[in-house]
């Protein structure tokens, strides 16, 4: 819904609420949940026509919320409702309510009875021996939750008066939370440490805070930056939000921070349980935990008085928010620390070129071991027909000859990308996205890595009968084979880690096999390349690293020259000499070059040098419409009558064009590219209100997309 309503208050429910109180309210004849945006003495509207709240809730977001909501909605061309709807407490629509266990104590009567029976001895207290060691858990525990013991048994010694049953409020917490108290001490820090904390601490103690970029190699110790900064935070009464890229990565920093500051640490993201991520929430909205730990959506955290913000891994894609509305976690970090005059810190080993624009720059330029970065090799692979170059295989049986580990990385799941008919030409298509159907020989299916639909392997062509298909390029699964049958041992493991792992536990199965290893190679998609630690790997590979750069997008240089140097960072973090490889079929690829030099400074200027003569982002800001529909035509003139209504000074209005077919809906896109931002985005806004209402009767959607990623 757009816009705001009245509602009126019964004398005792205007004692209760305020700005930021959420109520069960009842909408065009039905009950949903309402936030209040603003109390008002009068209304315009007829008070005898206005509606009661049912019942206010007790799960009010705080009138910061409320106004980061207000700004979401118009930054990013949605309603206020629906960024309220990403921050209110998890479940509250479903009427979730804190769970109360029935929690079984020792009374002093019990406590008594333990000791005056040693075991086989004669008292006056007779205990089985089951019921001794029950008496003797709960003085261990101290409390505990009867259905954990048996209830049946303790309602027996409750009637004798030896422990208490009573129900007790218990939060779900999540299992990464069994660490209690805090127990890690700060180990010493490197002279570039303390250099780049000290101005952090500077910039919290002083308010409003500043917006510092900590520009940091892999392994160079960002994380301690993050911790002492967070110290310096709560030591002032002050509270944090510490982001990370993906939920994966969240126990590593949870139990990292968790492990210093104890439970004042709670963490948000969408593996928890419901209950679970209730119960953290309201943790953080009560104050009860003051730091939030989390991917994209801790950023909505219920904190007050925030002091600091940290945002690791800066360059992510995964900040960006692909519902409605389509955030930045990023910017609403900025946001939020403007705000509370809190510190932003955005740390990277390859910030956005927007961010050293932007941003005060912290450097920690060498690895906490002093270790120097590996040399980076760029194999041409134009004329290979095998799916690694020579030397990769050479390198790779040298490893396994004298021991040591390798990671390789390739962005494509699967066998091969594209199966095409020898006889006929014919390409496997999805039939929901015009996309090729990727072969994934376990399992013997062809899949469509966009909708999720899924085919047996043809073993004829529909088309012309032939038996003849071909197989195109190579993908994770088609490499870990490959490796399998060319050097797999028992000694030489051959691990593969992508998104085809059905669960988060059995990938952290395969990075604990590969740890444990004494030797062997992991294969795997961009996630190999992100957070995980193994100090023994010598040699790093890419294959097909200018993949990336064959999409068209402006940032696809950033993305491949953040690839290779983020592998080159997880690479040589031992005593072996060690190298990287990477094959490519562009090896004049800018980006590719100056990863190869480890040359962050020279890719960054020389990208916003590219950025500022074609007018991309930070010397402009870019919104993407797109309207979809059963239909082509219907698609199609949307766009054009939307693309007909933006108009805005300095904004350059592109489209509409076609984009490939998804899920079945024919897809055309206007893109706008504009110096003067905040009047493209209203013009923006007003172009798809205009248009939309109608088209929707049509069956077409409209999504306004601010500074796509
Ligand atoms: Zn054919
Ligand atoms: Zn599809």
């Amino acid at each position: 819904m757009r816009g705001t309503f009245d509602y009126l208050l019964s004398a005792q429910q205007t004692a209760s609420v305020d700005v930021g109180s959420v109520l069960r309210i009842r909408f065009g004849g039905q009950r949903t949940l309402g936030v209040v945006t603003a109390l008002a003495p009068t209304s315009d509207l007829d008070p005898a026509k206005l509606s009661q709240p049912d019942e206010v809730l007790d799960s009010a977001v705080t009138p910061e919320l409320v106004a980061l909501a207000e700004w979401m909605a118009h930054e990013y061309c949605s309603t206020t409702a629906r960024a309220l709807s990403l921050m209110i407490a998890p479940g509250a629509a479903q009427g979730a309510g804190a769970k109360r266990v029935l929690v079984a104590e020792l009374t002093g009567a019990g406590r008594a009875a333990l000791d005056a029976a040693p075991v086989g001895g004669r008292t006056a207290v007779r205990l089985t021996d089951r019921q001794r060691r029950l008496l003797q858990t709960l003085r261990q525990t101290g409390a505990a939750a009867a259905s954990e013991l048996g209830t049946d048994s303790l309602r027996r010694l409750a009637a004798r008066g030896l422990v208490t049953l009573e129900r007790r409020i218990r939060a779900r917490r999540p299992s990464a939370h069994e660490i209690g108290a805090a127990s890690a001490t700060a180990p010493p820090l490197t002279p570039a440490q303390r250099t780049a904390l000290g101005r952090v601490l500077e910039s919290v103690k002083a308010r409003p805070g500043a917006e510092l970029l900590l520009h940091g190699v892999t392994a160079s110790g960002k994380t301690e930056v993050y911790l002492g900064a967070v110290e310096a935070v709560l030591n002032a009464g002050r509270t944090a939000i510490v982001l990370v890229p993906e939920i994966a990565l969240t126990p590593q920093t949870l139990w990292r921070f968790q492990s210093r500051f104890g439970d004042v640490v709670a963490v948000l993201h969408s593996a928890l349980t419901q209950g679970q991520r209730r119960d953290e929430w309201f943790r953080l909205r009560t104050g009860e935990a003051r730091v939030c730990v989390g991917p994209r959506s801790a950023v909505l955290a219920p904190l007050t008085d925030i002091g600091l913000i940290v945002v690791d891994e800066e360059h992510e894609g995964s900040y960006k928010h692909e519902g409605d509305p389509r955030y930045d976690a990023r910017a609403v970090a900025r946001w939020r620390a403007a705000h509370h005059g809190a510190t932003l810190v955005l740390g990277s080993a390859t910030p956005r070129p927007e961010s050293v624009f932007a941003l005060t720059r912290l450097r920690l330029p060498e690895r906490v071991d002093g270790r120097p970065m590996p040399p980076v090799a760029l194999l041409d692979m134009r004329s290979s027909h095998h799916p690694l170059h020579p030397e990769t295989r050479m390198a790779l049986a040298d490893l396994r000859h004298a021991g040591g580990k390798a990671i390789m990385l390739l962005n494509r799941r699967g066998w091969s990308n594209f199966l095409t008919c020898r006889s006929c030409g014919r390409v496997w298509l999805c039939p929901n996205c015009e996309v090729a159907l990727v072969l994934h020989r376990q399992g013997a299916f062809v899949a469509c890595h966009h909708c999720g639909h899924r085919e047996r392997v043809p073993d004829r062509c529909p088309d012309c009968a032939s038996v003849s298909v071909a197989r195109h390029g190579a993908g994770t699964e088609r490499i870990e084979q490959e490796l399998r049958d060319g050097l797999g041992t028992d000694t030489f493991g051959i691990f593969r880690l992508d998104a085809d792992a059905p669960t988060l536990q059995a990938r952290a199965r395969t990075l604990q096999a590969f740890e444990a290893a004494r030797s062997g190679v992991l294969v795997g998609t961009q996630m190999v390349a992100k957070g995980h630690d193994f100090p023994d790997v010598s040699l790093g590979v890419v294959i097909d690293a200018d993949q990336t750069l064959r999409f068209p997008d402006f940032r696809a240089e950033e993305r491949t020259f953040a690839l290779v140097t983020q592998l080159a960072g997880r690479t040589g973090r031992g005593a072996v000499p060690s190298r990287v490889l990477v094959q490519t079929l562009a090896p004049e690829a800018r980006s590719l070059r100056f990863a190869a030099r480890h040359d962050a400074d020279g890719f960054v200027a020389d990208e916003l040098t590219r950025r500022r003569a074609l007018r991309y982002p930070p010397f402009s800001s870019l919104i993407r419409v797109v309207c979809s529909a059963q239909a082509e035509p219907d698609a199609g003139d949307a766009a054009a009558r939307i693309h007909e209504r933006i108009v805005a000074d300095g904004a350059t209005v592109l489209g509409p064009a076609p984009l490939f077919r998804l899920r079945g809906r024919f897809r055309s896109q206007v893109f706008v590219k504009a110096t003067d931002r905040e009047p493209a985005i209203e013009a923006v806004g007003r172009a798809v209100d205009a248009v939309a209402p109608a088209a929707a009767k049509r069956g077409v959607s409209v999504s306004v997309d601010v500074d796509p990623v």
